[in-house]
């Protein structure tokens, strides 16, 4: 029986993040003028995501992203090399047009559930101690990027296995979020 990968993060197991950890710098792959990003915080909500949208490295089937609020991250280095992959998406993900990493993903949009807030993936950290993942995401859509249907019950086995309760889209902490955000917006709560 193969080994089910999820990404090189975690394959090995879920590295526990410090709690001392207040940022760092993130880094494209770039040996050339890599790009980088500061971050003044520690990271939140950070999850696996099997989307087709986040930036992954080679070979792995999930993404591992997390959120900073947008007002701690800064671009330090070589910012005329990233571009926006889609400009209509929520999430401004800024790659590196050389090497393809997303650097960093601000959602604009006001009145959005998660205006304010930033995406980035924590792997590229230089420093150790970032919050660790908690949870996988969008699990069902790593069929989108080209997993087998067949291999699934395995994926979400491996997931399980490596504390990462599988959910097909987010959890449920994040869906109440977004609800509850909804129904401040239309009245339904008081704002
Ligand atoms: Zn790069
Ligand atoms: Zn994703």
């Amino acid at each position: 029986m193969t080994k089910v990968l999820i990404h090189p993060l975690v394959d090995d197991g879920v590295k526990p993040g410090s709690a001392d950890f207040a940022g760092g710098t993130l880094t494209c792959l770039c040996a050339d003028r890599p790009v980088t990003v500061a971050v003044a915080s520690q990271v939140a909500h950070n999850h696996a995501c099997g989307c087709t949208k986040c930036w992954k490295p080679a070979g792995a089937d999930f993404s591992v992203v997390a959120v900073a609020p947008t007002s701690t991250v800064t671009v330090t280095a070589n910012g005329d090399k990233l571009a926006v992959v889609d400009p209509s998406a929520v999430i401004q993900r800024h790659a590196c047009k050389v090497c393809g990493v997303h650097m960093h993903g601000p959602v604009e949009k006001e009145g959005h559930p998660f205006f304010g807030l930033t995406f980035v993936h924590p792997e590229r950290f230089v420093e150790d101690g970032a919050a660790e993942p908690g949870f996988a995401a969008f699990v069902s859509s790593v069929i989108e990027g080209g997993v087998h249907p067949d291999k699934m019950a395995g994926v979400r086995a491996r997931l399980r296995e490596l504390g990462l309760e599988p959910y097909d889209c987010l959890n449920p902490p994040l869906m109440d979020y977004i609800a509850t955000h909804v129904a401040k917006a239309s009245g339904v709560l008081p704002a």
